[in-house]
Parts: C-alpha cells; structure tokens; sequence
C-alpha cells in the first residue's frame, strides 16, 4: 500500500472512508432503528452515484485508498452493484469493502468476488433464528446464513459483526465464536452505541469490551491475544488451533480513536470527522450549489484540520445532545 498523503490535526493519517449509500433498510434491528422504521430521507436527498464517484475520486486524489460502503442496508439501493463496478475503477481506491445484513446479497456474492471486493462484513447477532427474529423483527435469518456460505465458498474474506446485547444475544457469543473453529472469519463483538434512532435512552452499558473478553477467557482459557492489525477498531484473539479469529470492538468505550483513519459520509452526504459528531460539512449541497473539485477540497482539507482528538471531545461539540436521535442507518454504522 502507498504510503498515506493525508493527515488530520493531530498528526493521524486519513486513508478510510466509510460511505452511506441509503438510510433505507429491510430490517429493524432493535439497537439501530425503531420497530417503525426512522423517517427516510427523500430520495433526491441522497447522493447520486455520479456525486459519489466525483466525491471519492476527489478524496482518492487527497489520499484515501480504502472505501467501505455501508448504510442502511446497501443493497436495498437499486443498482448498488452499478455503483461498486464503477468504485473498483476509481484511480487511489485500491480497496473496496462492504457492510450488509446478508438478507438479499447472495446472488451477487460470484460478482463481488469477480470485481475484487476486499471484505465484507455481515452483520449476524445469533445463529438462532427465534433470537434472530426479536433483535430484527425479520424473519430472514435463512438468507443471510445463505449469503455467509457463499462468501465462505468463494473465499471472499468476512468478518461477522455481532452487537452484544444483554438479555438478547449473550447465548450466541460462544456459538458465534466457535464459527472461527472451522472457518476463517473474523468475529467481532461490538459494544452497543446509543445510535438507535430514537434519542431516548443511553444506553447502561452491561457489556463492555473488557467483560466480553473475561467471558471469552473464561470459555477459551487459552485464548490468545493477537497483534492487532495497524489502525484497527477491534482487539484481536485467536482460539489455539481455530481457523479464524475473534474481535472486541470498544465502540461505545471508544479505545481506539488515537489511531483513527476513518472517515464518514451520511446518506445525505453529510460528512463525519468522527462517528460521534454530528457532522462537520454538507458535501452533497456544496456540490449542488455548483462547488468545483479544488474548492470542494479545500472544504475538505479544512474539516480534516479540526478534527476531534477523540469521541469524547467529539461529542462534547456536538449541537444535538446525546442520546442521538440518529440512527446508524443514517450515519453509515
Ligand atoms: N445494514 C448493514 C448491516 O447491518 O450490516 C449496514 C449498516 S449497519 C448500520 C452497520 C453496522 O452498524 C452493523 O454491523 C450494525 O450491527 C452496527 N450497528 C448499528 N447500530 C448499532 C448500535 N447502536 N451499536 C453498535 N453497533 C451498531
Ligand atoms: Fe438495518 Fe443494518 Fe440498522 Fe440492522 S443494523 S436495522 S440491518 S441498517
């Protein structure tokens, strides 16, 4: 990888950015979005592709290399496929990932392989379908268990993203965990953040991350601590003899901003220094309003330089109080 061009205020460097192609969703996972859905943007609110491919070209230029499209569910976006065809060829973006819940990308998994996705993270709280159901308020569990054997069957590397949840889904950490005995997926456990749409509660947190790994030591006493991949989010085990890996991420205890090289674009083309700002510059109108490439850079350049040391300070500037009423939908989880 070329060495990165693009540095924030505090000397991090910027190479990531996660990008929001809807807020729209087929499923109402309870920690994300009311059972009533949130109040979707109207479409022409969203960016279009065109903007999205200007913009990314843009930043690929600034020094971004690794794009991850995320949501809402990326593939409730009609012709997302169209979009991810015309990323991969974007000059500077040597990596292109993906988030999904699962439930309609299986017929896609053969071309995303073909286009040289890098990874793609599934979004899998319980292997039961029951539990599967309640966290959701889908029944779609069969399809994104057909979407994880396909990516599996064409080695298209994945990693399972599981929000720990009391009294919901702590049954499934060990089962989920022991995905990683036979196959080469990363686990992650994730820490709930209060991003659920409805601004009404913090969340008490009874799951951190350091009480996630004393439940995984004490299941796996030989479990290993690995060495975590440079600027990663997550900490990294390994069950001796497994052919995947484990990961905590500290997302509400927000651990690992000190190396953050991550960057936000909202659904609405909003950009977000940090996942706990509430958004620095409105990218879609300045492009609207007929801004050309080096000002819109320029703009850029500027948030980069006022970036917050971490999610503390993040959220201390913020103008809306947490709870947020934003949904990670919104945002790009
Ligand atoms: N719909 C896709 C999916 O679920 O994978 C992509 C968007 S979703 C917002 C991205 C990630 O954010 C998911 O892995 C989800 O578990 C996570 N997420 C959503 N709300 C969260 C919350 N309140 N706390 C922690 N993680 C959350
Ligand atoms: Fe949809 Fe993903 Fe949010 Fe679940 S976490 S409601 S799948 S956007």
């Amino acid at each position: 990888m070329s060495k990165p061009v693009l540095f924030d205020n505090h000397g991090r460097p910027l190479t990531y950015v996660r990008l929001a192609v809807t807020d729209r969703c087929n499923l109402r996972c309870f920690y994300c979005m009311p059972e009533e859905g949130i109040k979707y943007l109207p479409k022409k609110q969203l960016l279009t592709f065109e903007e999205i491919e200007r913009l990314l070209g843009i930043m690929a230029g600034m020094g971004i290399s690794k794009v991850r499209l995320t949501g809402g569910e990326p593939f409730v976006r009609r012709d997302l496929m169209q979009l991810i065809r015309k990323i991969v060829d974007i000059h500077g973006i040597t990596n292109v990932h993906l988030t999904t819940n699962g439930v309609f990308a299986a017929p896609y998994v053969e071309e995303l392989k073909a286009l040289g996705i890098a990874s793609v993270n599934l979004s899998l709280d319980t292997l039961d379908e029951e539990r599967f159901y309640r966290i959701t308020r889908r029944d779609e569990y069969k399809l994104v268990r057909e979407t994880l054997d396909k990516l599996l069957l064409h080695e298209i590397p994945v990693k399972i993203n599981a929000v720990v949840m009391e009294g919901k889904n702590t049954d499934d950490i060990i089962p989920l965990a022991e995905l990683t005995r036979q196959h080469p997926v990363s686990v992650r456990f994730i820490e709930e953040m209060p991003f659920n749409g409805e601004g009404s509660h913090y969340p008490v947190l009874h799951w951190t991350y350091r009480r996630i790994e004393d439940y995984l030591k004490q299941q796996y006493p030989g479990l290993q601590r690995l060495v975590d991949p440079d600027n990663s989010t997550a900490y990294h085990y390994q069950v001796p003899g497994y052919a995947g890996n484990i990961g905590i991420i500290a997302a509400f205890s927000r651990t690992f901003c000190g190396t953050c090289n991550r960057i936000r674009i909202t659904a609405q083309g909003v950009l977000k220094t940090c996942l706990y700002d509430d958004g620095v510059l409105n990218i879609r109108d300045r492009m609207r309003s007929g801004c050309n490439d080096e000002a819109l850079k320029s703009s850029l350049l500027q948030a980069f330089n006022q970036r917050p040391k971490d999610g503390f300070e993040a959220e201390k500037l913020r103008l809306s109080r947490m709870p947020a009423s934003e949904s990670m939908s919104t945002i790009g989880g």
